[in-house]
């Protein structure tokens, strides 16, 4: 039952069970006050399942066995099976392939970053906010599969957990690295999976307040990152939230024309409003935002490229930064730049004072990018039913 998100005894949970990894602490006080339970039992709960991390009721020793009879009857601690579990040969990024309550499957990474200098090891879930996406980019595995639904604040929260529970029971080190200290919690969370957060906004903010509260997970605001296409609406709500979370915008090309080839949604949010948004964003909230740009050799790669990249974003000084993201090849249709281009394209922002990085390669031997496994999977799964075609061509 190893890979089992849910318990042994919720393996014949119903949809009518409140799932509470889906309640902010408030909630579940309400929840238990509507059974005629004492509130104060909230905060137990939420420390067993956010804190202990513990993944059945039956581990919740200070609950009367009353309340843990009547929480397995009527509640679930999410509702998740894991159907592959993949570790990168460096062993620094993990992928799972989940498989929800309806059977839609869907994907989330960890990945496990060595200190650098006297800081601290990193550990990063990157998770999906939806099954499917409807924004439809053509560099994306995910956006070839189409939408099928939004996640619940649940689904999103376990995602989270699922790697909590695997890194406090075995702590990563570094390989090469004796000395340093083992990380064995979440330090960083980033809507960068499946799906387009800003589309299923109530759900993600929900998951995001849970996983944030005081009392329960107590991840920082400032360790989380949403990644949006740019869906304007999501852009301004987000800046007006009490929470401080990061926001980065997939940008991708620096011209309407390039944009639109590639990320439809630049059809109904073009360029200049996008980059107006985030003016906005920024006078509102004062927070940098990291504009991520994946480089398509021969497409969006060019000097030309990088110069009107640099001219778009200058304005902003300081509180922009690009992350260059050479791409993870899903289609036959793209290719990787080689260093060469990657290294003149960096300069030339560089030279117009634009801050970049360039994201190392990950996974490539687990099929990281986002969509990439659950492609693979469902293929295997059509040449197992004799399928003549195949959706994604890798
Ligand atoms: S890149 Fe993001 S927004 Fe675009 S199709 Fe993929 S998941 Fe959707």
């Amino acid at each position: 039952m190893r890979n089992m998100i849910r318990t042994a005894s919720s393996t014949i949970q119903t949809q009518e069970k409140t799932d509470l990894l889906a309640l902010t602490l408030p909630q579940l006080q309400q929840w238990l006050k509507e059974r005629g339970e004492a509130s104060f039992r909230a905060k137990q709960i939420y420390n067993w399942l956010f804190r202990q991390l513990v993944p059945d009721f039956a581990a919740m020793k200070n609950l009367p066995q009353t309340l843990r009879t009547r929480l397995e009857e009527e509640a679930s601690i999410g509702l998740m099976t894991v159907r592959s579990e993949q570790h990168s040969k460096d062993g620094r990024t993990r992928k799972l392939l989940l498989e929800l309550s309806d059977g839609r499957l869907i994907e989330t990474v960890l990945m496990l970053y060595p200190p650098i200098g006297d800081g601290s090891s990193r550990a990063t879930v990157c998770v999906s906010s939806q099954a499917g996406c409807a924004l439809g980019c053509t560099f994306c595995a995910t956006g070839q599969m189409g939408f099928d639904r939004h996640l619940t604040a649940g689904e999103i929260v376990a995602q989270v957990l699922y790697f909590a529970r695997e890194l406090k029971d075995a702590p990563w080190r570094a390989a090469g690295l004796p000395h340093s200290t083992p990380i064995d919690h979440i330090t960083n969370i980033v809507l960068m999976g499946m799906g387009e957060p800003m589309h299923n906004y109530t759900n993600v903010m929900q998951a995001l307040h849970i996983l944030n509260s005081n009392d329960g997970f107590n991840l920082g605001a400032r360790h989380m990152t949403i990644s949006t296409a740019g869906l304007l609406p999501g852009i301004q709500k987000l800046s007006q939230e009490d929470l401080q979370i990061n926001l980065a915008i997939s940008l991708h090309a620096p011209t309407n024309e390039l944009r639109s080839k590639t990320m439809p949604i630049n059809n109904r949010y073009p360029i200049e409003q996008l980059i107006e948004a985030c003016h906005e964003y920024i006078k509102a909230t004062g927070r940098q935002v990291t504009f991520e740009y994946v480089l398509l050799a021969g497409v969006n790669d060019t000097p030309e490229h990088a110069t009107q990249l640099a001219n778009l974003l200058a304005p902003f000084k300081q509180l922009a930064h690009v992350n260059c993201i050479p791409v993870n090849v899903t289609t036959a249709a793209y290719s990787t730049p080689g260093p060469d281009a990657i290294r003149t394209f960096r300069q030339i922002l560089t030279e117009h004072s634009v801050s970049n990085t360039v994201r190392a390669e990950r996974g490539d031997d687990i099929a990281a990018a986002c969509g990439q496994l659950r492609t693979r999977f469902e293929n295997r799964k059509n040449i197992a039913k004799g399928a003549t075609t195949l959706p994604i061509v890798q």
